[in-house]
C-alpha cells in the first residue's frame, strides 16, 4: 500500500482510527508527482538535517528519512505522534517533536544537530503559512533553503516583481531574504481532503547577504510596511501617513532623485533601500 494514494491515507485513517483537524489544516498530499517534487527541489543530501514543518502522515518525512543525515520533524497535532512514530519506527534518523512551529526554536535545533546544511521542507498548514515563512527568514536560523506547498496566490505575492496588483510588502520581505524558485503547480485534487484552493511549490534558497544593503533592518521594513499600507496613494502620502514628517519626506524624494507621486508597488528593492537609507539620515 503506497502511503501517498488516497486509499493510502484512508487506509491509515481507519487503522489508527485518525479524523482530520480541519482547523490544523490537515489537507494531506496523495500525489506521488508533486512529492517527488518537493524532494528534489529540497536536494537533499547525506550530511544534511531536515527539518519538517507538520509531517501529517509522514509522506514527505520517510523520504527525507531515506535521503538526509537527521529528521526532526515538527507536528502540533497530539494524535498524530504515535501514528508517525509508528509508521516511521525503521527509520533511526527520524525524531517525531510535537510541537507549535511558531513556538520552535528552530535555530537552537540547527545548531544542535551538527549536520554540514539544513534544509526545511514542508505542505504548510495554510491558516499560518505568513507567519511561519516569515518568522524562519526573520530569525535567520541557518538554513540553505526552505522548501515548501503553499497557496497558490501567497505563492503568488511572494514571487511577484514590481509593477504588478500581486507586489507588495510579502514580496519584498521575502526577496530581501530569498532567491524564490516556482518548483510546482499543485491543484486541489492532488490533496486528501482536497482544499478549496490550489497550491504551489516554493523554494528558497536564503541569501548569504540580503538582496540589498540596508542601514538599518528593521527600519527598512518600517518604510516598505508604511509604503504599503496605504497602496493606491501616492508615496509622498502613503510614508507620510506612516509616521514620517512630510516635508523630511519630500525632502528625501528630491534628494535621492525618485518622484513622489509613485506608488508602493512599482518601487524596486533597491529603490525601497534608497528610499529607506535616506529617511534614516
Ligand atoms: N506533510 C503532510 C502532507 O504533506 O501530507 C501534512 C501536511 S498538512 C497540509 C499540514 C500539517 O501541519 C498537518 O499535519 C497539521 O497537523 C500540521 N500543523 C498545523 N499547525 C501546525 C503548527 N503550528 N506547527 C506544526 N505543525 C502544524
Amino acid at each position: 500500500m503506497e502511503l501517498y494514494s488516497e486509499e493510502g491515507i484512508k487506509y491509515i485513517r481507519k487503522k489508527y482510527g485518525f479524523h482530520n483537524t480541519k482547523s490544523l489544516g490537515q489537507n494531506f498530499l496523495a500525489d506521488k508527482g508533486v512529492i517527488d517534487s518537493i524532494i528534489e527541489a529540497a536536494s537533499i543530501d547525506p550530511e544534511d538535517l531536515v527539518i519538517e514543518i507538520g509531517p501529517g502522515l509522514g509522506v514527505l518525512t520517510q523520504r527525507e528519512a531515506e535521503l538526509a543525515k537527521k529528521v526532526y520533524a515538527i507536528e502540533l497535532d497530539r494524535d498524530l505522534i504515535p501514528i508517525l512514530n509508528d509508521l516511521l519506527k525503521s527509520y533511526d534518523n527520524v525524531e517525531i517533536i510535537h510541537g507549535d512551529i511558531l513556538k520552535t526554536d528552530v535555530k537552537a535545533l540547527i545548531e544542535g544537530a551538527g549536520c554540514e546544511k539544513t534544509r526545511i521542507v514542508g505542505n504548510l498548514p495554510y491558516y499560518i503559512t505568513t507567519p511561519i515563512i516569515m518568522q524562519l527568514l526573520e530569525k535567520k536560523v541557518g538554513a540553505e533553503s526552505i522548501t515548501i506547498m503553499l497557496q497558490k496566490e501567497v505563492a503568488e505575492r511572494i514571487t511577484a516583481e514590481p509593477g504588478g496588483r500581486t507586489y507588495g510588502a510579502l514580496s519584498v520581505a521575502v526577496q530581501y531574504y530569498a532567491e524564490v524558485v516556482t518548483v510546482a503547480q499543485a491543484p486541489s485534487h492532488m490533496f486528501v481532503p482536497a482544499p478549496k484552493v490550489d497550491s504551489t511549490v516554493l523554494r528558497l534558497d536564503i541569501r548569504k547577504n540580503p538582496a540589498v544593503e540596508v542601514k538599518d533592518e528593521e527600519f527598512f521594513f518600517k518604510v516598505v510596511k508604511a509604503a504599503f499600507g496605504q497602496r493606491r496613494k501616492t508615496l509622498i502620502n502613503s510614508i507620510s501617513g506612516g509616521g514620517f514628517n512630510k516635508d523630511k519626506v519630500k525632502e528625501v524624494f528630491e534628494k535621492i532623485g525618485m518622484e513622489g507621486n509613485r506608488r508602493a508597488e512599482t518601487l524596486s528593492l533597491e529603490e525601497f533601500a534608497d528610499l529607506a537609507d535616506g529617511l534614516m539620515e
